[in-house]
């Protein structure tokens, strides 16, 4: 037997072991399990040579939340029903800074799901080199079909309860599926009214009232800096390159906008209905109609496809059919198994690029790092949102607003960092591309174990 498959099996028991222990803590908890593991897995090994975190059991600890709030809303439907959602924040580690994270509205919403976003935020939110600590929260509730003011008596019965456990210093929750700028400015009023204060409390505000210029577009945008940044380190560029994106939301139409920009071609966009393919590929003109679409009528994506002919419809179905050269999965988790990457893969895919957090399950991942496709795991691609989170917050205590180029200079530095970090933290060797899913775990580890071991047993 060589050195090698020696420390492999080591690894082995070792992860097996370290997982064994969190099912018993969290059974059940699939979403969360499976997020904990690919960090164990890149982790473990890094606290072998470094056993100051393995004394500690900092990873354990990491894996804890600080706590977990669970409550009851109550909300009046605008025919006189009552409704009842259950709602979560999850405050995971204030290691670095304020709890951060956003809000999810969305009927798939768990414990679970809550858990690993906030867990996958923790290392995400310490790639920034920001002060920002880790969160996330949500409810069970769904949005699609209901009223303006149904949406509203919903935010405020929610804040009701939320407030007291959230503020500028303690923790700063934002938008993520089903929270835009509709939601958080109702959410944003109703905690003011009921503290009395015009703080930070809340990130993702309307430009009127304390919002960041290009908050909105940060993720998407910074989704393509990075991919960028990956692709110059591989020797290549995003120009002419054909894209598929999955989604239709902040984060896949903001990197459909960058991308285009780019001079790339995008050829696909999803919704929960299902999926459009336009062979000719988007123009900023197609693209502004979908945003108005999605963004000002809350509308399907089968209604654009039904407008223009030569624009293909796949219902209930996601994009990775369509052959590529890079893939932007940025709808949800899960969305993208083994057997869509190995149809990527035989299509010619050379990048994949998460904007979504865990939208490519394990075996998705395994399948394109043994065929050597660059790969950006979403902590580290999609930190342009919390980034620019972060600077909303500076900007809301100085109370001073920055340019929305100043804003945009910031969101480049800042991805261009975390390209560089990955990069720096794990260095692959030659004829293999980059492990940015290695590099992110272990970087984004590294910072927020200081902290800890700086604390102390807390
Ligand atoms: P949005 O609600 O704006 O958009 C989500 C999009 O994905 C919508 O088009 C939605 O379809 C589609 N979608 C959602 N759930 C499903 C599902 N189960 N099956 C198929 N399609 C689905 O959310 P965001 O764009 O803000 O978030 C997308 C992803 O990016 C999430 O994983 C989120 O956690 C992550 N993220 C978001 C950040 C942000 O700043 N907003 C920051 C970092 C990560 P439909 O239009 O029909 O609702």
């Amino acid at each position: 037997m060589t050195d090698a498959s020696d420390d492999t099996a080591i690894d082995r028991n070792e992860l097996a072991e370290f997982m064994a222990y969190l099912e018993r803590r969290n059974a059940g908890e699939r979403e969360f399990l499976q997020a904990a593991r690919e960090i164990a897995a890149a982790v473990l090994p890094f606290t072998r040579e470094h056993p100051e975190y393995r004394d500690a059991r900092i990873l354990e600890r990491l894996m804890e939340p600080d706590r977990i709030i669970t409550f009851r809303v109550c909300w009046e439907r605008d025919d006189g029903g009552v409704e009842i959602n259950r709602a979560w924040r999850v405050q995971l580690s204030g290691a670095l800074g304020p709890y951060k994270g956003g809000l999810r509205f969305h009927p798939s919403v768990n414990a679970s799901i809550l858990k690993f976003l906030a867990l996958e935020q923790s290392l995400k939110n310490s790639l920034t080199g920001l002060p920002l600590g880790a969160g996330k929260g949500g409810a069970d509730f769904d949005p699609k079909g209901r009223s303006d003011r149904e949406v509203m008596r919903f935010c405020q019965s929610l804040m009701t309860e939320l407030a007291r456990h959230i503020g500028p210093d303690t923790d700063v929750p934002a938008g993520d599926i089903g929270v835009g700028t509709r939601e958080i400015g109702y959410l944003f009023g109703h905690y003011r009214r009921q503290k009395n204060a015009f703080e930070g409390a809340l990130t993702g505000k309307g430009l009127a009232f304390g919002g960041s210029p290009i908050r909105r577009e940060a993720t998407g945008w910074g989704c393509i800096y990075f991919l960028e940044e990956m692709l110059e380190a591989h020797d290549r560029g995003l120009d002419g390159l054909r894209v598929a994106i999955s989604g239709a939301g902040n984060v896949a139409l903001y990197a459909a906008e960058k991308a285009l920009e780019r001079g790339a071609t995008v050829l696909t966009l999803s919704d929960s209905g299902g999926a459009i393919h336009d062979p000719e590929g988007l123009t900023t003109e197609k693209l502004r109609e979908i945003m108005a679409l999605k963004f000002e009528r809350r509308g399907r994506l089968r209604e654009y496809a039904d407008k223009h002919s030569g624009v293909e419809f796949r219902e209930k179905s996601n994009p990775w059919g369509v052959e590529v050269d890079v893939a932007l999965p940025c709808a949800t988790q899960n969305e993208l198994d083994r057997a869509s990457a190995e149809r990527l893969i035989r299509g010619g895919v050379f990048a994949v690029c998460e904007g979504a957090n865990m939208p490519c399950t394990a075996g998705a991942v395994d399948a394109l790092r043994d065929a050597n496709v660059l790969f950006a795991p979403g902590k580290a691609a999609n930190a342009g949102g919390v980034a620019i989170s972060g600077v909303e917050q500076t900007q809301n205590a100085t109370r001073m607003p920055w340019s929305a180029e100043r804003v945009n200079e910031q969101l480049r530095e800042i991805m261009q960092s975390i390209h560089r970090k990955c990069v720096d933290a794990y260095d692959e060797p030659k004829g293999k591309v980059n492990d940015y899913v290695r590099g992110a775990n272990i970087a984004g580890f590294r910072r927020v174990a200081d902290a800890m071991l700086a604390y102390g047993v807390v």
